[in-house]
C-alpha cells in the first residue's frame, strides 16, 4: 500500500537522493547498528569476499535503503536494487540473481512481499550461491542446478515478523532500526539544511526535529516545507520559529509530529472504540487504510510515544492519547 509519505513526486526523490548520506560515518545516530555493520564489512575486506547477508527491520524512512546504499559504497561493490512486490515469481528471482556480477549487494526492499516460490529459491542461492531451475511440466520435468556469482543480499522489511524463519536465519545478521532521538534528528536537519542551502537556527532545527515523529524523512520532508514557507513568506531569509510552527501546520503536522493519518487512527480509538480493546482490521476499516499501514507505519510510533497498547484482545488507548486529544475519559476526568 502507498503510504503518504512514500508518494513523493520526481523532483522530491531527487532531492531525498541528494541527502542521503554517503558513508557510514555521516550517517547519523543508530551507533550499535552502525558498529556492528561496520564490523562486518571489514571482515570481509580482509578476507577479500563478499560481505554476511544483512537484513533490516523497522518503519518507513529510518534509514534502511540508505544504509544498503553505503554497504556497497563502503565495500566498493556494484549495487542492485530491487523490492518484494516486484518478485511475484520464482523466473523474477531467478533473472535477478544469474545476472548479479561477483560480489554485487543486491537490496530487495519489502522483502516480506515477495512471492512464496521466489523465497524458496532464495534460501538456496544465500547459502550455497545457486539455485535449482525447472524445465518442463509432470512426469518429465527436471531441475537444472545452476552456479550463481557470490553477493551479499540486502534485505529491508517493516514487517519482519512476517518473514519465514529459514530466510530469517539464512541472514549473517539482522540489524533493527530505531526510531531517532530529538538530538540525532537536529543532526539529521542540521546535516540536511547545508546540502540544501538553507540557514536554520538551533530553535528552528530543534522545533523541526520535535515534529519529525523519530523519523529522518519526516524531518527532511518538514525541512523542505519549512525552507519552501520561508522562500515565499520571508525572502528565502532563515525561517523565525513562528513559521517553523505555521509551515508545520499548513501540512498537517501537529506539535509533536502527529500527522492527519496517526491522528485519525487515535481519534477512531479513543472517541468511536470509547478506547478500546479493538481489533487491528476493525480499526484500519475505521480509518479507511489498509491494516497492514496501520500496522507497520502508524502503531509503532503510537506505541512507542505511550499512546497505544497492543494487547492480546486489540489495541487500546493510554491516558496520554485521551489528554493529547483533550478528551475526557470514560470516569469523566480529562486524565
Ligand atoms: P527507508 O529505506 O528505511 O524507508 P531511507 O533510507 O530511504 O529509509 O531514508 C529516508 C531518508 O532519510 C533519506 O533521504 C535519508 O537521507 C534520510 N536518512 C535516513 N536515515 C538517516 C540517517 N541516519 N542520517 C541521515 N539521514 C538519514
Amino acid at each position: 500500500p502507498v503510504t503518504s509519505e512514500d508518494a513523493l513526486d520526481e523532483g522530491e526523490l531527487a532531492v531525498e537522493g541528494a541527502l542521503r548520506p554517503a558513508t557510514l560515518a555521516e550517517f547519523v545516530g543508530q551507533h550499535k547498528v552502525r558498529g556492528q555493520l561496520q564490523l562486518l564489512l571489514d571482515a570481509a575486506r580482509i578476507q577479500q569476499r563478499p560481505a554476511d547477508h544483512i537484513l533490516l527491520a523497522g518503519p518507513p524512512g529510518l534509514g534502511k535503503t540508505t544504509l544498503a546504499m553505503i554497504v556497497a559504497q563502503e565495500s566498493e561493490r556494484p549495487l542492485r536494487l530491487s523490492s518484494g512486490p516486484a518478485i511475484q515469481h520464482a523466473g523474477d528471482l531467478a533473472a535477478l540473481l544469474s545476472s548479479l556480477t561477483p560480489g554485487e549487494v543486491l537490496f530487495i526492499d519489502e522483502i516480506h512481499r515477495m512471492a512464496r516460490s521466489a523465497e524458496e529459491m532464495l534460501y538456496l542461492a544465500m547459502e550455497d550461491f545457486r539455485i535449482d531451475i525447472m524445465v518442463g511440466k509432470g512426469a518429465g520435468a527436471t531441475s537444472i542446478p545452476l552456479d550463481l556469482a557470490p553477493f551479499t543480499l540486502v534485505g529491508a522489511t517493516t514487517r519482519s515478523g512476517l518473514l519465514p524463519n529459514p530466510l530469517r536465519d539464512r541472514f549473517g545478521f539482522t540489524a533493527h532500526l530505531e526510531y531517532y532521538e530529538s538530538g540525532e534528528l537536529e543532526r539529521v536537519v542540521e546535516r540536511s539544511a547545508a546540502v540544501l542551502g538553507v540557514a536554520l537556527g538551533a530553535e528552528q532545527r530543534a522545533e523541526i526535529a520535535r515534529r519529525s515523529r523519530g523519523t529522518p524523512r519526516i524531518a527532511n520532508r518538514l525541512l523542505r516545507r519549512v525552507r519552501d514557507y520561508a522562500l515565499v513568506h520571508a525572502g528565502g531569509a532563515a525561517a523565525e520559529v513562528r513559521e517553523v510552527r505555521a509551515a508545520l501546520e499548513l501540512y498537517d503536522v501537529d506539535e509533536i509530529g502527529l500527522d492527519r493519518l496517526d491522528r485519525a487512527v487515535l481519534e477512531a480509538l479513543v472517541r468511536r472504540f470509547r478506547g478500546g480493546p479493538v481489533g487491528l482490521s476493525t480499526l484500519a476499516v475505521a480509518v479507511g487504510e489498509e491494516p497492514d499501514t496501520v500496522e507497520s507505519v502508524v502503531e509503532p510510533y503510537l506505541v512507542r510515544i505511550g499512546f497505544m497498547g497492543r494487547t492480546p484482545r486489540g489495541r487500546v488507548a493510554t491516558p496520554e492519547a485521551y489528554a493529547h486529544l483533550g478528551v475526557a475519559h470514560a470516569d469523566g476526568t480529562l486524565k
